[in-house]
């Protein structure tokens, strides 16, 4: 397996070479093919399989870096993981100038207000503030096209099932969505039944 069968900018490879990525993890080899065309996936992968860049790959190659409001959407269970993942995308779309930004509870509301007004091309966060953010019409959601749900076992299980769903209801129909999770519960598959269309379940 090798990063050059997917038609990856020159860019993204710059990118990735820099943090020594040089070959794809399993996991990447399967989302990375299907998320490029459109695909709308169910994954089952562990933390340390290299999920993150799984989806940050091809979310950062599929940027329109012209347009103004935020393009991906990326639900996480903790802010941990959030400011992990805002990096991660930073590091794999900093050639193509990606601009990332994480938010989440208990850090103060009008600091995240006036970065969400310039550019962001990924919006990373826990479903509570985003929920937050979106209702006080502080996140433009209407642009969004790629949705990522990570470790939604975790999410569901911190009781964040009312959120979420929030953010998917108001989120364009023609979207696509990717949700990963180490495990998958009757209320993950159910989320998945309920706002995916036609996904495809990978286990790698
Ligand atoms: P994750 O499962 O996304 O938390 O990633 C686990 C670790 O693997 C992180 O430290 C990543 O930087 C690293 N990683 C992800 N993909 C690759 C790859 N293709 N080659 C080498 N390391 C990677």
């Amino acid at each position: 397996r090798s990063f050059d069968e997917y038609q990856l900018s020159e860019e993204i490879k710059r990118a990735l070479s820099l943090m020594k990525y040089e070959m794809p993890t399993e996991v990447q080899g399967e989302v990375i093919p299907l998320a490029m065309k459109k695909e709308d996936l169910v994954v089952k992968s562990q933390t340390g399989s290299g999920k993150t860049a799984a989806f940050g790959i091809p979310i950062c190659e599929m940027m329109n870096w012209e347009e103004r409001k935020p393009q991906a959407l990326i639900l996480t269970p903790t802010r941990e993981l959030a400011v992990q993942v805002r990096e991660d995308i930073a590091n794999i779309g900093r050639f193509k100038r990606i601009k990332a930004m994480a938010v989440y509870g208990k850090e103060p509301f009008s600091k995240q207000k006036e970065e969400l007004k310039q550019r962001n091309h990924v919006v990373v966060g826990t479903p509570g503030r985003v929920l937050d953010h979106m209702e006080r019409e502080t996140l433009a959601l209407d642009d969004i096209n790629y949705l990522v749900i990570d470790e939604a076992d975790e999410m569901l299980n911190m009781g964040f099932i009312n959120a979420v769903e929030a953010i998917i209801k108001a989120l364009p129909a023609n979207r696509v969505t990717m949700v990963f999770s180490a495990t998958l519960p009757k209320d993950v598959e159910n989320l998945c039944h309920k706002y995916m269309e036609n996904p495809k379940h990978i286990e790698p």
